[in-house]
């Protein structure tokens, strides 16, 4: 384990995100952390859940993301702002690796990784079976002769918490992770709200650059002027940077949490900046005009769910009617989905989230279905046929046979009664007639009757002379060619 070796100025601390299966201790983890580097007199400042925050160890510090779940984590992500360093993968030792373990896998691609063993103090707790479990997803911990370092904990009992620190503090010596104090602002947004008092509140991790009140900052929806910095426990700062958090107060709207933030040289180019309501993919696709629209709310429990949600969406055949997603967000279904499902005329489609009971009324009283999933695949199947139900029926035409005319037997002013020979497929009774002289379409009618032997008959077959009488909008002549087929409507697949 390391020793005391000071953070050099240049050195920023690492900033740690702790994700993990639900009910696994992500939280336990870092209120365990807090319980034991945060002292009481120390946290007296802490009013309000700023979602990050910072502490010492051995005089060098950390910034954990303090956001249950991955909503944060994924919201950086899919807003394009990269600002952990470091990942802990949480897995309870009695439980062994879950779906949502899995998925943190996915989404930790490409960052230094930790795992721990949480629960260690649980008498079903087995932390070499979680290993195990690991190395099938190719995470090779270090006792299992990988390069993972891997740490049995409790945040219950606090063992093993310090043991973690440490490791946190030994990847990011290895990630040799530089403070660069000077150029473009980089950082984001971790967590904000509406302060009754004091306005918008945001809380920042700057990486890269130093923020100092009076600079003008925005992310993609909003804009301000830094009227005061303070830190985690809301003592005023001079300036932010370093990777630790900062919460930020003088934005002119609430921005939203993962979006990345910028310097500006004026307000006006920073408002120029400005983005319309973050945009997923799907929801930019141009519309034809004339095409029907089905238009989808989509929530899902984390934000891989949405990914995987819109990729096989994505995927479904938008030729003869188009899908527009106008809002895809992690979380339960509110009454504001519900609302914007009526007035937008949507669907909304769950996975794997709950309807909250305001939404549920409302949606019962507007008679808006809500349909939840549990699986991706039922899930693009059920909009699938969605999308099949909006363009509804469509006729269409199945050919039948052909019918050479060989004589004009008799003409009067609504029918004639001719006699052919059926060269192709059949003839029905019924039936439209298409007739054809010279290679060209000569006009429309249909087999009011068919003989053959002088005997009424349903059906003829290809080689069979038979006698139709016929009514339409042209004479037949003899030599025409007459097409039968007959119009079907038909639920439309995509
Ligand atoms: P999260 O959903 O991953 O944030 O999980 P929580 O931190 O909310 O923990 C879920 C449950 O497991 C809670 O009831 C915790 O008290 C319990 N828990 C968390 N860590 C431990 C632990 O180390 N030992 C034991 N026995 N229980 C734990």
């Amino acid at each position: 384990m390391i020793k005391n070796k000071k953070q050099s100025e240049d050195i920023r601390p690492p900033v740690v995100v702790v994700l993990g299966h639900v009910d696994h201790g992500k939280s336990s983890i870092l209120e365990a952390i807090k319980d034991l580097k945060i002292t009481e007199k120390e946290s007296g400042g802490i009013t309000q859940h700023i979602g990050a925050y910072e502490i010492e160890h051995n005089k060098k510090k950390i910034t954990f993301i303090d956001t249950p779940g991955h909503e944060a984590f994924s919201a950086m992500r899919s807003r394009g702002a990269k600002i952990a360093d470091i990942a802990i993968l949480v897995i309870a030792a009695d439980e062994g690796i879950k779906p949502q373990t899995k998925e943190a896998i996915t989404h930790i691609v490409g960052l230094p990784m930790i795992v721990a063993i949480n629960k260690i103090d649980k008498p079903g707790a087995d932390a070499e079976k979680v290993k195990r479990e690991l190395s099938v997803q190719d995470i090779l911990v270090e006792s299992m002769g990988g390069k993972i370092p891997s740490v049995n904990v409790s945040a219950k009992t606090k063992q093993g918490i310090d043991e973690l620190i440490e490791l946190i503090l030994l990847v990011a010596e290895m990630e040799d992770l530089k403070e660069d104090k000077t150029g473009i602002i980089e950082g984001a947004v971790i967590e904000s709200y509406m302060d009754s008092l004091r306005g918008p509140t945001a809380t920042l991790i700057i990486q890269k650059g130093t923020l100092k009140q009076g600079d003008i900052l925005g992310t993609a929806s909003a804009v301000g002027k830094v009227k005061s910095l303070e830190d985690f426990k809301g003592r005023p700062l001079k300036q932010a940077g370093s990777s630790l958090p900062a919460i930020v107060l003088g934005f002119e709207s609430v921005p939203v949490v993962g979006e990345k933030v910028k310097i500006y040289s004026n307000m006006e180019e920073a408002k120029k900046a400005l983005e319309k309501p973050s945009k997923l993919p799907l929801e930019s696709s141009v519309v034809e005009q004339g095409k029907r629209v089905l238009n989808l709310i989509l929530k899902a429990d984390v934000f891989g769910s949405l990914e995987a949600i819109e990729e096989v969406l994505k995927d479904l055949p938008q030729e003869k009617s188009a899908l527009k997603v106008l809002k895809a967000e992690v979380g339960d279904i509110n009454d504001s989905d519900v609302k914007l499902a009526i007035g937008a005329n949507a669907k909304i489609i769950g996975f794997r989230v709950k309807t909250n009971p305001i939404a549920k009324k409302l949606a019962l009283r507007e008679k808006l279905t809500i349909i939840n999933f549990e699986v991706i695949y039922e899930l693009a199947q059920a909009v699938r046929n969605l999308l099949e139900k909006i363009i509804g029926a469509e006729t269409v035409r199945i050919d039948l046979g052909k019918i050479k005319v060989l004589a004009i037997f008799r003409t009067e002013k609504k029918r004639q009664i001719i006699g052919g020979k059926v060269i192709e497929g059949k003839i029905r009774k019924g039936v439209s007639l298409e007739v054809w002289r010279n290679e060209e379409q000569a006009g429309k009618g249909k087999v009011v009757n068919l003989q053959k032997n002088k005997k009424e008959i349903a059906e003829v077959e290809k080689g069979s002379e038979c006698g139709i009488v016929y009514q339409g909008n042209v004479k037949i002549e003899e030599d025409d060619v007459l097409e039968a087929y007959v119009e079907e409507k038909r639920k439309v697949e995509l």
